[in-house]
């Protein structure tokens, strides 16, 4: 179950699914990128509550997964990171899917947008966790951050028929009518993971389009803004 907290009185979203370790996501209050001038002050921020420099990387839609190393601290080209014990990462979103996997004391945090979902970035990295960890997919506990929601969601007929490809199951996650494609992307997400054998997932509630506007939408602002996942392990 997601839930509301503050962190140096800034709003952040969190997962009641994976306490053993830290992970939350930052919303308007705290994005990281927000502005040239912000970002060393809103990363400080999130850096100071951890006690940690934090890591990240640079998406291409692709599922090349990154191990993170000791003092590296940028990842070029990559969509996914591999973390585990003492380390800690952000990755930013617009309103594609954050995932966050956690098994027997690592973390692979993903980037799936509608590429990186359409090949299956979900699958890709419960295999990496399953092959870093020696554990079963039904071990593993997954995340699926807030994104763009089934609603706001509007595709081409291209994408939805690449993304249907992706699950067996494509029950209220897909939605055609009069000549309008709709896509739950999180929902997506989600049936993957199941159809891989993972139970234990929760999925955040809030769109980064509509609602509560807790969070940036890059598809309707067109800001460059970003909200972030940040993981400590
Ligand atoms: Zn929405």
């Amino acid at each position: 179950m997601f839930f509301i907290d503050y962190i140096d009185n800034k709003k952040i979203v969190k997962s009641t699914l994976i306490d053993e370790c830290d992970v939350f996501f930052t919303t308007r209050d705290i994005c990281i990128y927000s502005k040239e001038e912000d970002m060393s002050y809103n990363r400080k921020v999130v850096e100071k509550f951890l006690g940690q420099k934090l890591a990240t990387n640079h998406p291409v839609h692709g599922v090349e997964i990154a191990e993170v190393e000791k003092d590296k601290f940028f990842y070029e080209n990559v969509d996914g990171l591999l973390l585990k014990k003492g380390m800690a990462a952000f990755h930013n979103f617009g309103d594609c899917v954050p995932l966050v996997l956690y098994a027997k004391g690592k973390v692979i945090i993903s980037h799936a947008g509608w590429r990186g979902t359409a090949k299956c970035m979900a699958k890709v990295s419960v295999d990496r966790l399953i092959k870093e960890t020696g554990c079963e997919a039904s071990d593993v506990k997954a995340i699926v951050g807030p994104s763009i929601c089934f609603d706001c969601y509007e595709v081409g007929k291209d994408v939805y028929g690449e993304l249907s490809k992706t699950v067996n199951n494509t029950e209220e996650i897909f939605r055609e009518k009069d000549d309008k494609y709709f896509v739950d992307l999180k929902g997506i997400n989600k049936q993957q993971l199941i159809e891989c054998g993972v139970d234990m997932i929760d999925v955040c509630p809030y769109c980064t389009n509509c609602g509560e506007k807790m969070f940036y939408s890059f598809r309707y602002e067109k800001t460059g803004n970003r909200h972030s996942v940040v993981v400590k392990v």
